[in-house]
């Protein structure tokens, strides 16, 4: 039925320019807002589905102007969006994004609407799982219901792309044992691994020790690097040169371009040579999804 099942949060992305982040105690002014969708699942879903590739969003909004706001973007996008839920007075996820003149950016996410997306309501979507062939997972909805995910696509034998992030304290050995592949930036790499002074191939080597099956780590404008299963050496893949302009969403950009790949059937290094031009693409224009490119719009 699809070829990516997207199973995870739907945000509004309040946006700011500053010219320098705040830091504690600080305040800075900074240009208008710009509401825009996000949240790292529908951006991963709105990614694929501008790529051409067949996805559906399972995630949760408000009836509230964001959930509207979140709904056409998808439609937009051109993702199946019958297993998106409207919960009755809640409000729709937001995150408030602060970007500085780097494209560098600070986001805190009030998730609304997505923490109530339960357990059982995935459970009630198992033959969309199961006739997916790769269900793409992030942990900005509650961990339980990620698990039961998990436990399912397990069951149906479906190819689970994991993000772990935000980055939880500790990851489940079942999630581990769930990616392929486990997706990280360098940020979420470190804290994984506590690894502080290695580098990519050695957190890349100890994520697949702790269980994953097999890992992308993305280095932002230097690309990424891939260690696929039973391969004895990562696989570095070059960034590309671009201007970056607000870096918002590229993780996701990556992720749901990766996934879309995977589905039809690439191996996992190509997969992500692809994504790392959709990242790149994703980099050049402001905000997360108005930002996605589709195929004739990438670089490279
Ligand atoms: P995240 O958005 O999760 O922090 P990264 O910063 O590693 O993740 O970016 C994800 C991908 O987006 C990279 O692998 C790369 O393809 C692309 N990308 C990010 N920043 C840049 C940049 N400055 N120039 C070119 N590509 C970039």
């Amino acid at each position: 039925m699809y070829d990516v099942l997207v199973v995870g949060s739907a945000n509004a992305d309040l946006t700011v320019r500053v010219n320098r982040r705040p830091g504690a105690g600080e305040t800075a002014l900074g240009t208008d807002l710009v509401e825009s969708a996000g949240g790292k699942g529908a951006n991963q879903a709105a990614a694929a589905a501008r790529l051409g590739v067949r996805t559906a969003l399972l995630a949760k909004v408000g009836d509230d102007a964001y959930g509207e706001l979140l709904l056409a973007a998808q439609r937009a996008a051109g993702t199946g969006l019958r297993h998106v839920l409207v919960e009755k007075g809640a409000r729709t996820g937001t995150a408030m994004i602060v970007v500085d003149p780097d494209g560098d950016n600070s986001i805190v996410v009030s998730p609304g609407a997505n923490a109530l997306l339960s357990p059982a309501e995935v459970a009630a979507a198992r033959e969309v799982i199961a006739a997916s062939a790769v269900v793409s997972l992030q942990l900005e909805i509650p961990y339980g219901t990620v698990r039961e995910v998990v436990r399912i696509a397990r069951e149906t034998g479906t190819r689970v792309v994991l993000n772990p992030s935000p980055t939880p304290e500790e990851l489940d050995p079942e999630f581990f044992a769930a990616a392929d592949p486990l997706i990280v930036n360098k940020h979420e790499a470190r804290w994984l691994t506590q690894l502080h002074c290695g580098g990519p191939d050695e957190w890349a080597r100890a994520l697949r020790k702790a269980g994953a099956r097999s890992v992308v780590i993305t280095l932002g404008e230097r690309g990424a690097l891939v260690l696929e299963e039973g391969a004895a050496e990562p696989v570095r893949l070059p960034g590309i040169e671009v201007e970056a302009v607000d870096t918002t969403g590229a993780g996701d950009a990556f992720t749901g371009a990766l996934a879309g790949r995977l589905a039809a059937g690439t191996s996992l290094v190509e997969a992500a040579r692809f994504a790392v031009r959709v990242g790149a693409a994703a980099v050049t224009k402001p905000g997360a999804q108005p930002s996605y490119p589709t195929l004739s719009e990438l670089p490279g």
